[in-house]
């Protein structure tokens, strides 16, 4: 049976935006972000990162380092994640898989037998907001825990403080529809 999934993105959303992380050092987990994985597993949710790592493309590091980094993130989060999805790519380079473009999360949905109608994405930036309702998503989920400006318009369905919120909202909105369908 396909399974729901959580796409996450990274920087900002689980892990502190410092802007081009290059260097494992520099990997600080932002609270919550592990219990928020832990209580979606618990869920039944599959767990996929989906990350624009445009450093890459702009030269600012390697393939290599990008991995370095994110290899550290996986070790500090200390959660089982079932998928990571990257795009390298320059923002100027077309055509692109980087967020909005829901390329990667149709990957995941291919590869990880996903049902993406019963999915949600968490994220720090527009990009992330956007991939969600491209990919067909139950909700995108915004979170004020990176570059957000919290004075801006948003396309997201919810707004949350950080990684915890996010997961308690998606857990009340999977409650709902449980009951809903029971009664
Ligand atoms: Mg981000």
């Amino acid at each position: 049976m396909r399974r729901p999934a959580v796409f996450f993105d990274r920087d900002g959303t689980l892990m502190r935006e410092v802007g081009y992380c290059s260097d494992p050092a520099h990997v600080e987990i932002l609270p919550g972000a592990a219990e928020a994985v832990k209580w979606l597993r618990g869920a039944g949710f599959a767990i996929v990162v989906v990350t624009n790592q445009s450093g890459i493309g702009r030269g600012f590091y390697t393939d290599a380092q990008f991995q370095a980094v994110h290899e550290e993130f996986l070790r500090q989060l200390g959660e089982p994640v079932d998928a990571t999805y990257y795009a390298p790519e320059h923002p100027e380079v077309e055509p692109s898989r980087r967020k909005p473009s829901p390329a990667m999360l149709l990957e995941a949905a291919a590869e990880l037998d996903l049902d993406l109608a019963e999915s949600f994405i968490v994220g720090d930036r527009e990009g992330d907001v956007g991939a969600g309702h491209n990919a067909g998503c139950r909700a995108s989920i915004l979170v004020l825990s990176g570059i957000t400006d919290r004075t801006a318009e948003t396309a997201a369905d919810f707004v949350a403080e950080g990684p915890r919120e996010a997961a308690l909202w998606i857990l009340d909105q999977r409650e709902a529809r449980n009951a809903a369908s029971l009664a």
